[in-house]
């Protein structure tokens, strides 16, 4: 159901597992307790297990913006946490770029990336690079926007 909000938990840095359609609420519960991860949710289901509350966090929101500030009082995210440190896709942590993977850039991008000095990041798990192109750059003014969001 949060899907988006966790993809944007991801690239402000925090590790963030999403979780897949069908997942049993119990299943849910005990990962989190297990794995120190706080579940965050729509579904007042998951909060009556017992001790659910310890692990989970319930939004009321149905729509993105509102959910981030629900979130922001809930619990102190720090939106600029460590942007782009993490794939967004699978959530491994993402580390610089060997020289021979830039050339998996677009050349356009690795041309920019060369001007201004910016760093590529990969993901080993995806095989993917990342690069701070515009689609980045307007991910990371929503991200420092939703900073004093309440
Ligand atoms: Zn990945």
């Amino acid at each position: 159901m949060l899907k988006g909000l966790g993809r944007w938990l991801r690239a402000a840095g925090y590790d963030t597992i999403i979780a897949d359609n069908g997942v049993a609420d119990r299943e849910l519960i005990e990962q989190a307790r297990d794995e120190g991860r706080l579940l965050i949710t729509r579904d007042r289901k998951l909060i009556e297990f017992r001790d659910a509350r310890k692990h989970v966090i319930l939004l009321m929101s149905n729509h993105l913006q509102d959910c981030v500030r629900e979130l922001n009082k809930i619990k102190d995210i720090d939106w600029s946490y460590r942007p782009f440190s993490r794939c967004l896709l699978c959530n491994h942590p993402l580390r610089e770029a060997d020289p021979g993977q830039y050339s998996q850039i677009p050349e356009e991008s690795r041309r920019i990336a060369e001007q201004k000095s910016e760093r590529v990041y990969w993901c080993d798990h995806c095989n993917k690079p990342y690069w701070a192109g515009s689609h980045v750059r307007r991910m990371r003014k929503t991200l420092s926007g939703w900073q004093d969001c309440r």
